[in-house]
């Protein structure tokens, strides 16, 4: 069993797709052809957000934001420590750096409690506060409502790292709208993904969303061989947008139905046995993963062998958190533990889940589990 399986998907959707591509080798616009402004225009609505603007990758949507807004050498930016690398990568790309920040334990989001710690010890440490990035964790949006105050009250930039939220929602407003600027990725296994690299970034703000525009063609003017600033290369191609195109629709109107039925699915069949996501208040997910926890690392792993043994895919997201890596050894905000990141990565793992896994198959998978717990 597949971790993400991606061909059911592309056979269910096959005659659309295919056609939508066609069209794209027909007419050969293959950089900014039509499909992508009708992209950006559909991605825009369903977000409720202004403007939507896509780019190569996850990676450059959150680079291109932090750019937008001058993030430098010297700026000091807030993430989780309990995320992809991607998420402080950027920050570093830029020159600022990253402070890591530990997760809440049920949500495995960006805690607000120990952010303010955070943003205390900046200042006290001479930094330059600029910017939070919180992460919509493997779906679930974040606290909007605390980290809008805290990042108020000690004037930040919030950028919403949407890579794997798309399609969630929390008091009725979907994720990649709840930062002052948010991002996504379409990276083939996120929950709307394309059939290669794309990402995303949306803004309210005409003047950012201008900006980001002439960035991502490497710093274009109004000519587009008059540069006038320093830009990438960073365009979703037209074949994407029109793999998109055909997946949104799917994905607004059943996939993400189907993925939370099979969350249902696995909690009903894991409430006694483990630690299921908890969603907190008018929060739906999008469950670009479903993570449970179980009582130890030894647990933890001996399930995964067994998941293993029959032939079942998971993943361990994440083993190392961000203040562990290699990279980040002389970080200056790691004098001090994460320890809820550091639980949650020795008992964490991820089961199967994409919108076409069968009920049966969530039953062989939680079977496998209970079975190892028993012991
Ligand atoms: C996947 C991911 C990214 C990066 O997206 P890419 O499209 O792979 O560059 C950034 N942040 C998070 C949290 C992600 O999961």
């Amino acid at each position: 069993m597949q971790f993400v399986d991606l061909t059911k998907q592309y056979q269910k959707l096959k005659k659309e797709i295919d056609d939508k591509i066609q069209t794209v080798l027909n007419h050969a616009k293959f950089i900014s052809g039509p499909e992508v402004g009708e992209l950006e225009e559909k991605l825009a609505d369903y977000t409720g957000v202004k403007h939507c603007i896509t780019c190569g990758n996850g990676t450059d949507a959150l680079q291109l934001a932090l750019m937008a807004y001058g993030i430098k050498a010297g700026d000091a930016v807030f993430v989780p420590t309990f995320t992809f690398y991607a998420t402080a990568e950027t920050v570093s790309m830029c020159g600022a750096t990253p402070v890591f920040v530990d997760v809440d334990r049920n949500t495995f989001n960006i805690a607000p409690d120990d952010l303010e710690h955070a943003i205390e010890w900046a200042v006290d440490n001479k930094m330059n506060p600029r910017a939070v990035i919180p992460v919509d964790l493997f779906g679930l949006p974040y606290d909007y409502k605390s980290i809008t105050d805290l990042a108020v009250k000690h004037n930040l930039l919030v950028i919403e790292d949407g890579a794997q939220g798309f399609g969630g929602s929390i008091d009725g407003k979907k994720a990649c709208s709840l930062g002052d600027i948010s991002t996504t990725s379409f990276f083939p296994t996120k929950p709307l993904g394309c059939f290669g690299d794309g990402g995303a970034v949306f803004t309210n703000e005409d003047k950012i969303s201008d900006y980001i525009k002439s960035l991502r063609v490497h710093g274009k003017g109004t000519d587009k061989y008059d540069n006038i600033r320093t830009g990438m290369n960073s365009r979703l191609d037209a074949i994407q947008a029109a793999v998109l195109l055909v997946k949104l629709e799917a994905f607004r109107s059943y996939e993400l139905a189907s993925r939370n039925q099979i969350a249902g699915w696995y909690n009903e069949q894991l409430r006694n046995s483990v630690r299921i996501p908890i969603l907190p208040e008018n929060c739906i997910s999008s469950f670009a993963q479903y993570s449970i926890l179980l009582e130890s690392e030894e647990k933890r792993d001996r399930a995964q062998s067994a998941l293993r043994g029959h032939g079942i895919d998971s993943m361990v997201y994440y083993k190392k958190s961000l203040h562990q890596q290699t990279v980040y050894r002389n970080n200056p905000s790691i004098y001090r533990g994460f320890p809820n990141a550091e639980t949650i990565s020795k008992t964490v793992i991820s089961l199967p889940m994409h919108p076409y896994l069968t009920k049966e198959e969530t039953m062989r998978c939680t079977e496998i589990i209970r079975n190892v717990l028993n012991v």
